[in-house]
């Protein structure tokens, strides 16, 4: 059984179809990539995963209507997106931001084990834990959200652009870092305009335009195929 099945999925703000008729899958320890231009539909169909947008069409998580569960419910469950801009609490500590994703755990024990195994895969963060959200670097800030999300103890990611506005270097650095999620149990729905980095990372890949999946296979064939490479992959 599929960890998450999307299936003839539609989301609309008024009358924009933003997003028409999407069925993807993500088994468990797979990373999916979603991948598009522009406006293609990509964050709206991540925000109506979570439920956080109203969309028609069949989802489910573990088996499990999702249509019936509250955006509280489905993090419980396992379900966990870390926003496009990350939405960290800039005034807080770095420790603090840890500590709020773990608010649906009240055991002490567990959650200082959680924020130790946080640190352990971000030695940046342990590093930085006084210092406020709001004063760290771009990369540092994709990792505390990545760090934050993994205190929900997730069975899915569900990352929105975690490469954007990141040096190269840092973006192979995060990449790394949801890679190695496998290790972790921890599937990812990966979307990203970044069509490189993200398939070079991903099992699997969807091609998202203008509201619709276009193409979708492999990760590793979709990045050797000569229409993809044109539109999005630069032409290397
Ligand atoms: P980007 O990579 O630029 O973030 P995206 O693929 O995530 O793009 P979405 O943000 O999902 O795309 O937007 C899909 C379409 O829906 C776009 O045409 C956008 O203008 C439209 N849209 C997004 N949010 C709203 C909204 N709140 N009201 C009306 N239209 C919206």
């Amino acid at each position: 059984m599929p960890l998450l099945t999307i299936e003839d999925v539609s989301v609309s703000y008024g009358k924009v179809d933003a997003v028409r008729s999407v069925s993807l899958q993500v088994e468990e320890g797979q990373i999916v990539t979603v991948i598009g231009p522009n406006g293609a539909g990509k964050t709206t169909l991540m925000l109506a995963t979570i439920g956080l947008l109203r969309s028609f069409g069949r989802m489910t998580f573990m088996g499990e209507d999702l249509s019936r569960l509250s955006v509280e419910d489905r993090i419980e469950k396992g379900l966990c997106l870390v926003p496009e801009k990350r939405e960290l609490f800039a005034e807080m500590s770095v420790r603090d931001n840890l500590l709020l994703g773990a608010y649906t755990r009240y055991n002490r024990a567990t959650i200082n084990n959680e924020l130790e195994a946080v640190y352990e895969r971000f030695p940046r963060l342990k590093q930085r834990h006084k210092q406020d959200a709001g004063t760290l670097s771009g990369g540092e800030r994709q990792m505390l959200a990545l760090g934050r999300a993994l205190m929900t103890k997730p069975k899915l990611l569900v990352l929105d652009e975690p490469s954007l506005g990141l040096a190269p270097l840092i973006v192979r650095e995060i990449f790394h870092t949801v890679a190695s999620l496998r290790e972790l149990g921890v599937s990812v729905l990966l979307v990203e305009q970044n069509a490189r980095a993200a398939l070079e990372t991903a099992d699997v890949g969807y091609v998202l335009e203008t509201g619709e999946i276009v193409q979708s296979g492999e990760a590793s064939s979709l990045i050797h195929d000569p229409r993809l490479m044109a539109a999005y992959l630069g032409g290397h």
